[in-house]
């Protein structure tokens, strides 16, 4: 495992900005992953939104994951990519009828339906195949995940999921909808949670809609209890990969399983995000009254978790062994926002330098966009650069 040792000769001869892939570390962490669940009933969805690089979804499927998608060409990428349909399920609250289309064309495992007219929908467009679907509610447990406003999605009052006072209706609609099959309940309560005991909270709450659903008359053989472990962005050296042991024990502790019952996961973050780095070059060194400005090529166009939550990535100059000082490492967009880090000490940096941006694996290229009519930056793995 490379800890923060980059093949720089290598690097330099490649254009920057580009995604590096530790392909060593990401096999580690699906590695553990599936260690933890080896024996249980429990199964990982992987998030492809967390990140869709062609390279990366098919390391992940060959390790027999599932894939959690939340739009139709996700659903594409990852069959392309070597997920197999059966083990595919499909959240988001825009479905478009192409989209469902795609989810019922290709008998995926399940769709996780976030509103009532969504499974008026659901039911039109699969008695118009003649197929009867699976579905999972995914509903709003109320439960604080401790995150960034911009990341939090458990709570009531959210675009997001089926309110509780609602079931009673919805459990009727599904009654009388001959073309929808009820496997499971399904949440999602937010991202980057690194407080475990939000899945504590969010346990009760399964374990006691379980109950209502059971008292209705309904099993649910699918429990799905969405993504959201976070990892150390702090520390990319010391901590690289997630507590999986941790947080998988937490589910088996605090969520009893009925029988044949099984418990669905769908990380995104957790699996991906350490193994990625974004590596930039500094274009120049800027000094200002106080601060120094390391202006680097990469910008909020590459990366945009910083300007978008003020996410931390953390920065290392890979060139230098110099002394340590501070910069204000910002990037080349007219956007005030195109700022990666403020007051961060680096090794002493001249024109040229290489940067790393840690932790970028997840979040990084699948948000890349082309303002400023920027070059969309290439990935490089680290067993075949
Ligand atoms: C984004 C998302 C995930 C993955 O979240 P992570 O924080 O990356 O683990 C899982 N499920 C749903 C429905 C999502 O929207």
């Amino acid at each position: 495992m490379i800890k923060g040792i980059f093949p720089v000769d290598k690097f330099n001869k490649i254009e920057t900005p580009f995604y590096w892939y530790d392909m060593d570390l990401l096999r580690e962490t699906l590695g553990i992953i599936s260690n933890e669940c080896r024996n249980k009933p429990f199964h990982v969805h992987y998030a492809v939104k967390a990140n869709a690089n062609p390279q990366i979804l098919k390391e992940i499927a060959a390790y027999g994951f599932g894939a959690d998608c939340v739009s139709g060409n996700e659903i594409l990428r990852a069959l392309e990519c070597g997920f197999t349909p059966d083990k595919i399920v499909f959240a988001g609250v825009g479905k478009t009828d192409r989209e469902i289309r795609i989810g019922l064309d290709n008998d995926i495992f399940c769709f996780n339906v976030e509103s009532k007219p969504e499974l008026d929908v659901l039911n039109a467009l699969a008695s118009g195949r003649g197929k009867k679907v699976r579905v999972a509610l995914r509903i709003n447990p109320n439960v604080d995940a401790h995150t960034h406003k911009y990341i939090t999605t458990g709570l009531n009052e959210n675009k997001f999921g089926i309110n509780e006072q609602d079931l009673p209706e919805i459990l009727q609609m599904i009654r009388t909808s001959s073309h929808i099959e009820l496997i499971g309940i399904h949440f999602h309560i937010g991202s980057q949670i690194t407080d475990l005991s939000s899945f504590e909270d969010l346990c009760v709450k399964a374990a006691a809609l379980q109950e209502w659903f059971n008292s209705q008359g309904v099993a649910l053989p699918v429990i799905n209890v969405g993504g959201g472990l976070g990892i150390n962005y702090q520390h990319p050296n010391h901590c690289p990969v997630a507590d999986f042991e941790a947080y998988f024990r937490l589910f088996e502790k605090y969520l009893k399983l009925q029988e044949n019952q099984t418990l669905h996961f769908e990380l995104g973050r957790s699996m991906v995000a350490p193994c990625g780095s974004l590596i930039t070059r500094v274009l120049y060194v800027k000094e200002g009254m106080q601060k120094k400005f390391l202006i680097v090529d990469a910008g909020m166009t590459d990366l945009i978790r910083p300007a978008l939550y003020q996410a931390f990535h953390h920065i290392e100059n890979i060139s230098s062994e110099g002394d340590y000082m501070p910069y204000d490492v910002v990037g080349p967009i007219c956007e005030s926002s195109d700022v990666f880090g403020e007051e961060r000490m680096l090794n002493e940096a001249v024109r040229g330098d290489l940067i790393a941006l840690r932790s970028a694996g997840a979040y990084g290229e699948t948000m890349v966009s082309q303002y400023n009519c920027r070059e969309k930056p290439a990935s490089y793995f680290s067993d075949s650069l």
